[in-house]
């Protein structure tokens, strides 16, 4: 496979579909330390050389204490491939550390969103980016549907709550082993987060049951993603989505039943 054109495939798809990149953006792009976000920004940058828009990029990296070793060399890699980077310590995270060492994800990413519109704005950014791939995609799926009862994913393309920032993630349909070949053929420094690997246990094990599937079952990951844009609402059970008056397709729902049947 050649990496360069399959990853740039990915994302352009990702990008033209879900409209995340407009005429004159400026877009700063959210690097943690990890191999997903160094590929995303090395795509737009090859991007950005070819696309018939105009757009600007900048990167940054928000310090909450978590990272297993100094961040430096992430810098200095992103500085070599003439993007500014900008490297904010968040005080507010530091000292949640300190006063509540046991906070879950959801404060503590609450305390890195406020950090990163403040670093947006600061850069005169209007868009951000983030480095979610497939996989953090189809994992939230299905850690929605098991652990809150919901039928829900990551927002591809969203904006902020005060609609100042557009948020993209336009490594939505590149998978993870896309990204580790990509980050070791630059060889690119990868700085892992300590507390990951504590908090990580509900979504390791749905990414290793995902992965035992897809062993069996190839291209398992492309068709969640395919399903997640193609909901037939009207064979779920949400009664927002349902008119028990409109003309039905039994006939389609009786297949689909045939075909359960078939599988058990
Ligand atoms: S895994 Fe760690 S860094 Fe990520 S949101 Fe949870 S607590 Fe924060």
């Amino acid at each position: 496979m050649d990496l360069e054109k399959h990853l740039l495939r990915k994302v352009g798809e990702a990008i033209h579909r879900f409209r995340m990149v407009r005429e004159g953006d400026r877009i700063a792009v959210g690097v943690s330390g990890g191999k997903d976000s160094v590929t995303l920004l090395e795509a737009l940058l090859l991007l950005q050389k070819r696309a018939p828009i105009n757009f600007s990029l900048c990167a940054f990296t928000v310090e909450q204490g978590k990272f297993l070793s100094p961040i430096g060399p992430i810098g200095e890699y992103i500085r070599s491939l003439g993007v500014e980077w900008t490297y904010h310590t968040d005080n507010p995270s530091l000292r949640l550390i300190d006063e509540q060492p046991d906070h879950g994800c959801d404060l503590c990413s609450r305390f890195r969103r406020r950090a990163v519109y403040q670093i947006a704005r600061g850069l005169g950014a209007n868009v951000i980016a983030f480095g979610h791939t497939a996989d953090d995609f189809c994992e939230s799926l299905f850690r929605n549907i098991l652990y809150t009862g919901r039928m829900s994913a990551l927002p591809p393309v969203t904006n902020s709550r005060k609609g100042d920032f557009r948020i993209i993630r336009p490594l939505v349909y590149v998978t993870e082993e896309v990204t580790r070949a990509w980050a070791e053929s630059k060889v690119a420094p990868v700085i892992p987060c300590g507390c990951s690997q504590k908090t990580g246990t509900v979504r390791r094990g749905i990414r290793e049951t995902i992965a035992e599937w897809e062993a069996e079952r190839p291209h398992l990951r492309e068709n969640i993603l395919k399903a997640m844009g193609n909901i037939k609402h009207d064979r779920l059970l949400d009664t927002r989505f349902l008119d028990p008056d409109a003309a039905g397709d039994d006939e389609e729902a009786d297949g689909a039943a045939t075909e359960l049947v078939q599988v058990l």
